[in-house]
């Protein structure tokens, strides 16, 4: 098996066959794969780390995907929305401590008066910032109008998820309606690219009916539609969904966390000059599990701005971390874990990702 995998990692294109190989890979041959793609990633877009404050805006949510702690449908979430004049005094805080960019991520909302309050937040962070700030988006699918009016407005980079790549499972973790279909997920990727996004996609890992096979077409979709960016973690359980009832059915924590610090590895290895995020799942499972992989792959984190007050709100799912640190905290004990990892971070820069600028030749 050890040279199976080493002829693989020779290899310059993968197979799905090849990356069920390495997917698999025990916890002895996993070395080689994470040596990889340690190696592939200084080589192609270096060891540094790009900073993107979070603010999660809102739990207000109009869906009901069935494994989200925020999802309409759960009458315990005390839902919240962050106020202007706060997401400014975040956006001031990542500014003057030279995070680079911003992410605003919330529930998934539509209507004039919410589309309009969005645009004027960035207008003002742009403002504030003297368009210093990137800002990074991840509000959901919504219309050309509204990504166009956001991205004039000043975002340039969006986030969403397809979750799970196979349209047959798509409905087994989504009501089976309009609001939640595949195809309009899809649809809402190809409405970001033509409206001049970078664009991000993700999956869940280690979901219940999700196989290795499904991870490593997870990782062919991302190389099929040309990606610039992924953020993807383990799936974690949530006691008020409707998911919580196949949790028999899970992997052990452990397992699902190395699980994705490999499908980190690989798409590394896949797709080397893309970013990849070191996503807050993966710290609710391994204390340092985001500097894990940043060691194997990763070169994006978000550490959280999102007010002290509204973190417990912000429930996707259970043991979430640093919901009680203040941003200050986070950031001292984050810079210190990066350098640990070999990072270095790029203070004050984009970091947008490579591969949009080799894919568009854009600066
Ligand atoms: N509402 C927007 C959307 O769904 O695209 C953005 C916010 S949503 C909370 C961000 C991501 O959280 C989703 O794309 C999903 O992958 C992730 N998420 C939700 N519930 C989760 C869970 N139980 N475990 C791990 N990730 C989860
Ligand atoms: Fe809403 Fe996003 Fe959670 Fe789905 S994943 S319920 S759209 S917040």
């Amino acid at each position: 098996m050890s040279d199976r995998i080493k002829s693989v990692l020779d290899q310059d294109t993968f197979s799905k066959t090849d990356l069920v190989t390495l997917l698999s890979a025990d916890e002895e041959l996993r070395k080689l794969v994470f040596a990889k793609a340690e190696e592939v990633k200084n080589l192609f877009v270096g060891n540094k780390v790009y900073y993107r404050g979070l603010i999660e805006f809102s739990n207000l949510c109009g869906k009901n995907c069935y494994y989200c702690g925020i999802r309409a449908g759960n009458k315990n979430a005390h839902r919240y929305e962050v106020t202007e004049q706060e997401v400014l005094d975040a956006a001031r805080y990542a500014y003057e401590n030279q995070f680079g960019s911003l992410v605003i991520q919330a529930g998934e909302r539509s209507g004039v008066q919410y589309v309009k309050r969005i645009e004027r937040l960035i207008k003002m962070i742009k403002q504030m910032s003297n368009g210093e700030l990137g800002i990074t988006l991840s509000l959901g699918e919504q219309s050309e109008e509204t990504y166009r009016r956001w991205f004039e407005a000043g975002a340039h980079r969006y986030l969403l998820r397809i979750e799970v790549s196979n349209p047959d499972l798509y409905p087994k973790y989504h009501p089976n309606n309009k609001a939640h279909d595949y195809n309009e997920r899809l649809e809402a990727l190809y409405r970001l690219r033509k409206v001049g996004y970078q664009v991000g996609t993700g999956v869940m890992i280690g979901l219940p009916f999700q196989t290795v096979e499904d991870l490593a077409d997870d990782l062919l979709f991302f190389q099929k539609h040309d990606i610039d960016m992924v953020g993807m973690g383990p799936y974690i359980e949530h006691e008020n969904t409707p998911m919580y009832e196949h949790r028999h059915l899970l992997l052990p924590k452990t397992e699902r966390f190395y699980l994705s610090l490999k499908m980190v590895a690989v798409l590394r290895i896949l797709m080397k000059d893309i970013n990849i995020a070191a996503t807050t799942a993966m710290q609710a499972i391994d204390p340092v599990g985001r500097e894990k992989a940043i060691k194997v792959g990763a070169n994006i984190i978000m550490p959280n701005l999102t007010p002290t007050k509204y973190r417990d709100d912000y429930l996707l799912y259970e043991d979430k971390p640093c919901t009680d640190e203040d941003a200050e905290e986070c950031k001292r004990c984050l810079e210190a874990r990066i350098h640990m990892a070999g990072g270095e971070i790029g203070y004050g820069e984009w970091g947008d990702s490579k591969h949009f600028k080799n894919r568009t030749g854009k600066p």
